[in-house]
């Protein structure tokens, strides 16, 4: 099964995305973590991207279309694959479909997660993640049981990302208005999209996200 989790920066993709690798033992894709290992290792394609996603702006359809590409030639994809952050724009979603056509995959389903806007500033501006596991947590709503150890991994060293500010994540959500937000249109025609409320706690999100998968 190949699903696209779609919604605006913090509703929860990448924390869902996770749970569904675990549970269903599928593939997260996320071009999110793929350009932050870019930035990181300082390939061409990380100096080109790097400043576009410090402004908190889409980086060019051609770089995480390249990006995607590549990675769905990996032997792992036919485990199923959750594409988390991606598509972003309609020509990344027509690409998709280019691509999957290609490989002979399918898109099963698209599961728009509803958050309003002003609980996502809050979220993403709290949030940070386990730099050894990558396990979430957030400043208010989900500390650690034991302060600054990872519950999951035991690890002590935790990491934010550079985006997630309160400015930066306006200009993220003003690009998922503008930029992303079609989808919920092109893949409700394709008689695709399921819509689920990602405003609830992380065990019913889900729960409606298994409901909508299965
Ligand atoms: P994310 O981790 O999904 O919030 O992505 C972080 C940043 O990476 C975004 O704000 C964009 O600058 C860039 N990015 C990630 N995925 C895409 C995409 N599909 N298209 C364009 N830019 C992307």
């Amino acid at each position: 099964m190949n699903v696209i989790l779609l919604g605006p920066p913090g509703a929860g993709k990448g924390t869902q995305a996770r749970i569904l690798e675990s549970e269903r033992k599928m593939i997260q894709l996320s071009t999110g973590d793929m350009l932050r290992a870019a930035v990181a290792s300082g390939s061409e394609v990380g100096q080109r991207a790097k400043a576009v996603m410090e402004a908190g702006q889409l980086v060019s359809d051609e770089i995480v279309i390249g990006v995607i590409s590549e990675r769905l030639n990996a032997p792992d994809v036919t485990n199923g694959v959750i594409f988390d952050g991606f598509p972003r724009t309609t020509a990344q979603a027509e690409a998709l479909d280019t691509l999957l056509a290609d490989k002979g995959m399918t898109l099963d389903a698209v599961v728009e997660m509803q958050v309003d806007d002003a609980e996502l500033v809050d979220r993403v501006s709290g949030r940070y993640t386990c730099a050894k596991c990558g396990e979430g947590y957030h400043d208010r709503h989900k500390i650690p049981a034991t302060e600054g150890v990872c519950d999951a991994c035991g690890s002590t060293e935790f990491k934010r990302r550079a985006d997630d500010n309160a400015e930066t994540v306006k200009s993220r959500l003003d690009a998922y208005h503008a930029q992303t937000a079609p989808l919920i249109a092109y893949y409700s025609a394709r008689g695709k999209l399921k819509s689920i409320d990602g405003m609830a706690e992380i065990g019913e999100v889900t729960r409606q996200l298994n409901a909508a998968l299965n």
